[in-house]
């Protein structure tokens, strides 16, 4: 059968909630996005969670409400966590770095939980552990395998760098021998890590590596049944540009009350809203928002100002192609 290959346009009424419940992590990736200057070193209390949960619940809207960290399984209540959104309607998914502590699978169910994500950079433990971690490839695919083993679901998230593209292609008869249902594709983000430090593992791809590669190992992962998920990145000529921020219902929240809608201004005070004694406010000044709004010939605004050393321009100046906003995706089934 050929595979259907499609931009998942923002969906109206679809909304993302990610919630970052701790920044503790017992792992020290080398492009990790977490920067406790900016979201607090705080692990929320159980009762806490479960009312900021609440604050996103709308009976209307398909809410996917993703649980992450730092790493989340450190986090003893993230079972009660996981069946507080499911009673509150919840798409429930839960990314971790592959360890699983406090022994969540035997702690929830997948009547609870809908999706178990596990972040791998690198279909061997050659490639995989000089960004993660030593050990940390045997123990992810491990508890991949028990997972699946127990009637979880099972998504694997890899982002890539210059560092681990050429291996992507070996993470389709890994993900096939494992059972994984969904592949999520991530570019870097320039973001806490990625930023301070220079090394192949911190640095993204230029254009034409992503489109030489990703979508080719989409295509051949989709054909072994793998549903598969990467961010657009480069738009096409004649794309609509738009601005997930304007458009789409995305909240980005961390222990220290910050809520942002776009994850690329998560390394600045510029958060659209706070949670402040448990209540969902709303930030006035010059957040976030004033950027969604600007309209520029290279797509997102954010982009340009973080990281625009991945806009190309032609001899008068203009910009070869536009960047999409990071989270407009490309299905492939
Ligand atoms: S597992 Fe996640 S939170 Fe932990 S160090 Fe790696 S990227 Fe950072
Ligand atoms: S990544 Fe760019 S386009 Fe997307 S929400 Fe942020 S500012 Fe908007």
């Amino acid at each position: 059968m050929k595979n259907i290959a499609r931009t998942v346009g923002f969906q109206k009424g679809e909304r993302n909630v990610f919630f970052h419940i701790l920044t503790a992590c017992n792992l020290s990736c080398r492009h990790c996005y977490i920067n406790k200057a900016q979201h607090g070193t705080a692990t929320l209390a159980e009762e806490t969670i479960h009312k900021w949960i609440a604050l996103f619940a709308d009976p209307d809207k398909k809410t996917n409400l993703i649980f992450l960290g730092g790493e989340p399984t450190l986090h003893p209540d993230l079972p009660s966590a996981i069946r507080k959104a499911k009673e509150l309607g919840f798409f429930v998914t839960v990314d971790s770095n592959g360890y699983l502590f406090n022994d969540l699978l035997e702690k929830t169910t997948p009547e609870f939980l809908d999706y178990l994500s596990f972040s791998l950079d690198g279909p061997d433990a050659d490639t995989n552990d000089p960004i993660r971690g030593a050990g940390v490839f045997e123990v992810c695919t491990a508890n991949i395998a028990r997972a699946v083993e127990k009637g979880f679901r099972v998504s694997v998230i890899y982002t890539v760098s210059r560092k681990n593209l050429d291996a992507l292609v070996r993470m389709v008869p890994l993900l096939e021998s494992l059972k994984v249902e969904k592949f999520f594709i991530q570019v870097l983000g320039l973001r806490g890590n990625s930023v301070l430090t220079e090394s192949e593992e911190t640095t993204r791809v230029s254009r034409d590596q992503w489109l030489e590669t990703v979508p080719e190992v989409a295509r051949l992962a989709a054909g072994k049944g793998i549903h598969v998920t990467y961010p657009k990145v480069f738009l096409d000529r004649g794309e609509q540009f738009e601005c997930a921020g304007n458009v789409a219902e995305n909240f980005f929240i961390f222990p220290n009350g910050r809520v942002y809608q776009c994850p690329l201004c998560e390394d600045h005070p510029v958060n659209a809203y706070r949670i402040e004694n448990d209540r969902l406010i709303k930030n006035e000044g010059l957040m976030e928002e004033s950027f969604f709004r600007l309209n520029i010939a290279e797509g997102c605004v954010m982009n340009k100002l973080l990281q625009a050393d991945n806009i190309e321009y032609d001899d008068q100046g203009q910009p070869r192609y536009r960047i999409s906003c990071c989270l407009l995706k490309q299905e492939i089934f």
